[in-house]
């Protein structure tokens, strides 16, 4: 993630509500889509902005969101872009709700994020059916399922608890187990019904394999019987990868965003590690990879898991080149 500039010229981070040092108002501009201080009388000061802009709803009502909407012409409170995608929220009458719900927000924001820095076009996620999302605690009747089926991406509740995360982690022998992870994944199983469904299946089956041989209910359960194969460090980014082909695309999109927001980060904050402009496949890999020894040394100095914990085999690399290739069909159209 960038960092971006306020009027008083601190540093603004994706996460900031107000400026630290000058105490005006900040957040998230959906009219020119970064984050910028807001003045007193509601405007952006974002560079070339200046658009009259309101709080998001679930700002003002929750404190869950820091983004700002355009203001609307009847003083209606709207939502945001990013809050819009939400269509259940969980029972904001519960404060341990408001809290898992508001870092669920984040991190829905930062994967919106991720796809303006991919350039992946809005309309191709608001077709029908649309991409939104469902944040949902348990209850004694019913165990939420994290998932995807049908453009809706439904999330557990219990997954924005650490205590809670880092068990299933241990569970799953998973290096990580993070919001946006699961955000990424998920919507690698949208991505897969929006781009390659009915459009792009034997280019897909080439490379992950047959996704209808065998039928994903069977090949889960045999992954969840048998475990992964011996040899998926050669052939996969994970283990779970390896469980059926729809995993594996989930699980290698998750992967190639992750190094595209590690690089973007880096080309803000360190641009001595790695090249100018977003590159090929191939170069941003090396780049990421590079990079990867250092930042993995630096966590492991702090005793923390590894950043870049993944080894790409050659196998992989064509996998993470389709994912790019999906990507930069837009780009080359705009
Ligand atoms: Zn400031
Ligand atoms: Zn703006
Ligand atoms: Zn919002
Ligand atoms: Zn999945």
């Amino acid at each position: 993630m960038q960092t971006f500039a306020c009027q008083c010229g601190a540093t603004l981070f994706f996460g900031n509500r107000k400026c630290v040092a000058c105490g005006c108002d900040a957040g998230w501009c959906d009219v020119c889509r970064r984050m910028t201080a807001v003045s007193s009388d509601g405007h952006c000061l974002g560079p070339g902005c200046g658009a009259a802009v309101a709080p998001c709803g679930n700002r003002l009502a929750y404190d869950v969101c820091n983004a700002f909407v355009p203001q609307s012409a009847t003083g209606e409170t709207i939502r945001c872009r990013s809050c819009q995608l939400t269509s259940v929220a969980p029972d904001a009458g519960d404060p341990q709700n408001v809290h898992r719900w508001r870092l669920l927000e984040a991190a829905k924001r930062r994967l919106l994020y991720d796809f303006q820095t991919v350039g992946y076009p809005d309309a191709q996620l608001t077709a029908a059916p649309p991409l939104t999302f469902r944040f949902l605690a348990d209850t004694p009747e019913k165990h939420v399922i994290t998932g995807h089926a049908d453009g809706v991406i439904t999330i557990n509740l219990a997954e924005a608890d650490p205590v809670h995360r880092e068990t299933a982690r241990q569970q799953f022998g998973e290096p990580q187990r993070t919001l946006i992870g699961h955000m990424r994944h998920e919507t690698g199983h949208f991505i897969w019904m929006r781009e390659i469904e009915g459009q792009r299946e034997d280019q897909s089956a080439s490379v992950f394999g047959d996704h209808a041989n065998p039928a994903y209910g069977d090949a889960m359960k045999t992954y969840y019987d048998h475990g992964p194969a011996a040899d998926w460090p050669a052939r996969f980014i994970s283990k779970y990868a390896s469980s059926h082909p729809w995993e594996d695309f989930a699980e290698s999109f998750a992967f190639y965003l992750d190094m595209r927001s590690v690089l973007d980060t880096l080309r803000c904050q360190a641009p001595q590690l790695v090249g100018a402009g977003a590159g090929d496949l191939p170069t941003m890999l090396k780049s990421f990879q590079e990079a990867g020894v250092a930042l993995n040394e630096v966590n492991r100095s702090l005793g923390l898991t590894d950043l870049v914990p993944e080894v790409v085999p050659p196998a992989v690399v064509a996998k993470l080149q389709f994912v790019h290739d999906l990507f930069q069909r837009y780009v080359a159209a705009t």
